[in-house]
């Protein structure tokens, strides 16, 4: 599976078993995507970057890493996880994935119904 930014600068090549998505409907992550975040991780692998990343602290436990040309919001960690997460609208081509759910629909945009039969979570 590969991914890119959207001026190019930034690819990844995500190789292993590919954890199903989440949407995430938090402040955060609509504030940095525009709307809704989703995305992928690795359950086993190695998740290869190149270019150049920027990363952004975004709370104490987390990080977000975004192309630095084009703004592309990209990857997603946390300091404990020992994976990668990487935004599902990066990916290049079909992803073969399926959202297995929506995250923290308490603090979704009133402007919207999530739509389709994926379990939600409200934290
Ligand atoms: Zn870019
Ligand atoms: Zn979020």
């Amino acid at each position: 599976m590969k991914g890119s930014c959207l001026c190019g600068a930034v690819t990844y090549e995500a190789r292993g078993k590919v954890g199903a998505p989440a949407a995430c409907h938090c402040t955060q992550c609509r504030k940095q995507s525009g709307h809704v975040w989703a995305s992928a991780y690795l359950e086993d692998g190695t998740l290869d970057i190149a270019g150049e990343v920027r990363w952004f602290r975004s709370s104490d436990k987390a990080r977000r890493g975004f192309c630095p040309t084009c703004g592309s919001a990209l990857f997603w960690t946390h300091d404990d996880d020992p994976f990668t997460c990487f935004s599902t609208g990066s990916i290049d081509g079909p992803t073969g994935l399926r959202l297995r759910g929506h995250i923290h629909t308490a603090a979704k945009g009133d402007y919207y119904d999530i739509a389709g039969t994926e379990p939600q979570r409200e934290d």
